[in-house]
């Protein structure tokens, strides 16, 4: 359970060295330019995140996974593409935690412009709903990790999950649905269904998926 990890007690404390090593030596870690922006939130088996690596290869970016053999995956699964694809794969990492309690130990305010969440638990049980990654009190951390302009991706094949994740994020009043063109010129967007173990899964079965994507409101204080 989650006393077995180690929680950095702020995202300065973070160490981007042992993450990033061919990105950071141990002295440039403390000029703090370039920092992690884009969080897949129970990443799973990190189909989404090898993917974003080469679209993105300038942008960090890091899964974020409770289980612990599937964390140990995902970090062989990246130094296996590390060793085989040379000066490829640098930029992403994946840590073992508990999203639901430490997002603000990783991220400072403003610090990110991608979240994603791809097929969460759906926790059908009403009693269970305030275990949903996505709910009023998390999308409040949410918005305060994301950058103004920052996106928000959902994706599920629980219709009900999708409702209710749509609905938390309609009604939050620091986040606004993309318009469909911009749905449609967003290449991020094509990957949700395609890059995951879980997305090809349902697709595989012919499910139907349900989709909410929102931006964060930027205000001139936020950046
Ligand atoms: N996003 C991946 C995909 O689309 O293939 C995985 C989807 S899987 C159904 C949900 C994942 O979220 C599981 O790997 C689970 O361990 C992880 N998870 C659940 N609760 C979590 C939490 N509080 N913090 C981090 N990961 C969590």
């Amino acid at each position: 359970s989650d006393s077995h990890f180690p929680v950095p007690i702020s995202p300065s404390q973070f160490d981007y060295t042992l993450h990033y090593p061919q990105l950071f030596q141990s002295s440039d870690q403390s000029d703090g330019s370039k920092k992690i922006e884009f969080a897949d939130i129970g990443c799973g088996f990190g189909g989404l995140l090898i993917s974003l690596s080469t679209l993105f290869p300038n942008t960090l970016m890091i899964g974020m996974e409770l289980r612990d053999k599937v964390t140990e995956y995902v970090k062989e699964r990246i130094l296996a593409l590390r060793t085989s694809n040379p000066g490829q794969y640098n930029n992403v990492s994946v840590v073992r935690t508990n999203s639901m309690k430490y997002i603000p130990n990783y991220f400072e305010k403003g610090q990110l412009t991608k979240m994603f969440f791809l097929f969460p638990d759906p926790h059908f049980k009403e009693k269970n709903h305030r275990r949903r990654v996505i709910s009023p009190h998390l999308l409040d951390e949410y918005a305060y990790v994301l950058r103004g302009g920052g996106i928000i991706y959902t994706i599920t094949d629980v219709e009900e999950l999708g409702v209710w994740m749509n609905s938390c994020l309609e009604n939050h009043p620091l986040f606004e649905a993309l318009s469909e063109d911009e749905l449609e010129a967003d290449p991020v967007v094509k990957l949700l269904n395609t890059a995951t173990e879980e997305g090809q899964k349902v697709a595989r079965n012919d499910g139907q998926t349900f989709r909410a994507i929102y931006r964060r409101i930027a205000f001139e204080s936020n950046g």
